[in-house]
């Protein structure tokens, strides 16, 4: 089959490798028929690579139609349309009973103490190849696996898999209360449907990104948009009595945009020990913490900041004690995807579209185009948002 495998520091291609085949009785192959890029995946493409072997096929965001089940498998059958979750857990052990699937007891990666085993994550999350391909094997896919009814478009079940539930848990963390303001760092496809989630829940929702597009596109779905910057705080918090937000959801994570002496130093802290990490992102004048150390400067006090970016290492100290003098509370975590599927499925089904996913795809490529469409991700260039991959296309 053909799959965008992993090569190198921001370098992908689309070859052939091996089919994917049962190895247990609960796997289930699937067809693919949509795959998204993620913020997550240029993780992989930059800062995390020397933790990547070429060839590693990437993706964690995928829906298609089941092609053949192991013989555990009851759930589904083969010809069933089903979202696949990028988390790969049980259902079954004491973190999935409660709701902590990213947790998952019986996939948890022990080697490196990360969490539940997730697709696409080469070594870093348990070695299970990727999704950007056009067979997936589903470990542990008669819990996973969600099946999806024939009506509507790919893009409206898609996000099932990863940024709607990252999207909503990322807001419940951020526990804002009624009629409360909510700020969202970073207008990815993640910071969009935070937004759009916080405003839905009669939030008052500032967010802040650099890129126009980005803006227009949250400007669109009512969210009052700032570009980064000490005027975008001074705004938001005269806009809040001077006190800043109930809460801050961090939608970016550590970012390598920039000059290429800032690539080469997010690259370097992928390497180096953490005090050498933190001298190299110096040398370049990037903090990789940047949208963090925003959060916590802009939240009011006694306020919550809940991280959906993913932030790896620990290259810059944390301000302990400001954070302990203003009270703030700090959630985080990847997402227990399955663990809101079934609230979400209903907001994603329903006729009006309330949380606007028939605009956040802005690309729809063939699988053969990801290195393209990698490329034009993590620069954030012709107004792409949400990029999806078709492996048919
Ligand atoms: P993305 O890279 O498209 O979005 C990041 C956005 O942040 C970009 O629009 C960028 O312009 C903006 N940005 C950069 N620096 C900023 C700053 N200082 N202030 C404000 N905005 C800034 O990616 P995405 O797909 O939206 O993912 C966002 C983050 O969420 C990534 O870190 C990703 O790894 C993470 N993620 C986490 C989970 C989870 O389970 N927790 C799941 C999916 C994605
Ligand atoms: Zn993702
Ligand atoms: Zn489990």
């Amino acid at each position: 089959m053909r799959a965008l495998t992993w090569q190198g520091t921001r370098r992908v291609r689309v070859e052939d490798v091996p089919d994917p085949r049962i190895e247990r009785p609960d796997d289930a192959i699937i067809r693919i028929t949509s795959t998204a890029i993620c913020g997550s995946d240029l993780h992989l493409y930059e800062v995390l690579g020397p933790f990547l072997d070429a060839g590693d096929v990437l993706g964690h965001e995928a829906m298609g139609v089941v092609e053949e089940v192991g013989s555990a498998i009851t759930h589904v059958a083969p010809g069933d349309r089903v979202v696949v979750p990028f988390t790969i857990s049980c259902g079954r052990c004491f973190f999935c009973r409660r709701g902590l699937d990213s947790q998952c007891e019986t996939t948890q990666v022990t080697e490196h103490g990360t969490g539940a085993a997730l697709l696409g994550y080469s070594r870093l999350y348990g070695q299970v190849p990727g999704a950007q391909a056009e067979l997936l094997r589903v470990p542990h896919a008669d819990h996973g696996l969600m099946p999806v009814g024939e009506e509507l478009p790919d893009h409206r079940y898609l996000f099932l898999s990863d940024i709607l539930p990252t999207a909503w848990q990322g807001v419940r963390y951020a526990d804002v209360p009624e009629g409360g303001t909510l700020a969202v760092l970073g207008l990815g496809p993640v910071g969009q449907l935070a937004a759009r989630i916080g405003a839905l829940q009669g939030a008052r929702v500032m967010a802040i990104d650099p890129v126009p597009a980005r803006r227009e596109m949250a400007a669109r779905h009512g969210i009052e948009t700032f570009a980064p910057g000490e005027d975008s705080v001074a705004a938001i918090r005269e806009e809040t009595a001077g006190r800043g937000p109930d809460a801050v959801v961090d939608a970016v994570g550590m970012e390598a945009h920039g000059s290429p002496a800032a690539h080469a130093a997010h690259r370097a802290v992928g390497l180096l020990p953490d005090a050498l990490g933190r001298a190299a992102l110096e040398k370049a004048g990037v903090d990789r913490l940047a949208a963090l150390h925003t959060a916590l400067d802009l939240v009011r006090r006694g306020g919550t900041v809940s991280l959906s970016g993913v932030y790896g290492g620990a290259a810059s100290p944390m301000p302990l004690l400001r954070m302990f003098d203003k009270q703030i509370q700090l959630r985080m975590g990847q997402a227990n995807v399955r663990a809101w599927t079934d609230t979400l499925m209903p907001l994603v089904e329903d006729p009006a579209d309330p949380l606007g996913l028939d605009d956040l795809v802005t690309h729809r490529l063939p699988l053969e185009e990801a290195p393209a469409a990698y490329d034009m991700f993590q620069r954030k260039h012709d107004g792409c948002v949400k990029i999806v991959l078709d492996p048919a296309g």
